[in-house]
């Protein structure tokens, strides 16, 4: 299922050029546009789901693989042992701004804590 106009949509259909990472039958990974950090991913769900406030019971599976795919390109990137951040904006409040659900992994420097 996917959603008119969404950019993310556009850009699992092979529709809008992306720096692809990873993929598998349930996400894709793919490098930021506008890069917050020397490693800065998007973790995206083939499945259009606006936001995480959408997410219903039938997703957590998909939930889960998201952060464990976060974890293991972390790995493999080779910065999970100093550290990295997960990040997912949910709604206006929370800095969303693409509303197709997706987990930042963010890694290469240091981050503090509140953000911003
Ligand atoms: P949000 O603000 O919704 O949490 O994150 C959206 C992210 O998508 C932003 O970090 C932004 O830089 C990134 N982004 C927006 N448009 C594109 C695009 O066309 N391609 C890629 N690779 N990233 C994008
Ligand atoms: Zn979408």
């Amino acid at each position: 299922m996917s959603s008119q106009g969404c950019i993310f949509c556009k850009i699992i259909a092979g529709e809008i050029p992306s720096s692809k990472v990873y993929e598998d039958d349930m996400c894709i990974a793919f490098n930021d546009l506008h890069p917050q950090a020397p490693t800065h991913i998007l973790i995206v769900p083939r499945e259009h789901i606006a936001s995480l406030d959408e997410a219903t019971d039938d997703h957590r599976p998909l939930l889960g693989h998201l952060l464990f795919c976060a974890a293991k390109l972390a790995r493999e990137k080779g910065f999970s042992e100093n550290g990295y951040r997960l990040v997912i904006n949910t709604n206006d409040a929370g800095g969303q701004t693409i509303f197709h659900i997706h987990v930042h992994l963010l890694g290469g420097r240091q981050f503090i804590f509140p953000p911003g």
